[in-house]
């Protein structure tokens, strides 16, 4: 579960390299799900589907993947900008 890096640098053609499937783990119950993640969008809540509790991002997150996912979501990824709320103010 816990990568020591981001070692998945195989060099490939494909300018899109991001992971999309995540799994998100339950803070609550530790139940996983695995997910294919929008690539143009953010989830900013999911049902769990273990205990039903709502999942929302922690502070400083943009989506629920970036909390809980063990992959990142796909703009954190590519170091884009998404819908992450601005820290600097
Ligand atoms: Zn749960």
């Amino acid at each position: 579960m816990n990568e020591a890096c981001p070692s998945t640098s195989s060099p490939r053609q494909t300018t899109r390299t991001a992971e999309l499937v995540s799994t998100l783990t339950c803070p609550r119950c530790a139940h996983q799900t695995t997910l294919t993640m929008p690539t143009n969008a953010c989830t900013y809540f999911y049902e769990c589907t273990g205990c039903g509790e709502c999942l929302r991002p922690l502070p400083g997150d943009c989506c629920v993947f970036c909390s809980y996912g063990s992959v990142k979501c796909p703009p954190v990824q590519e170091a884009r900008d998404c819908c992450a709320p601005r820290r600097d103010r």
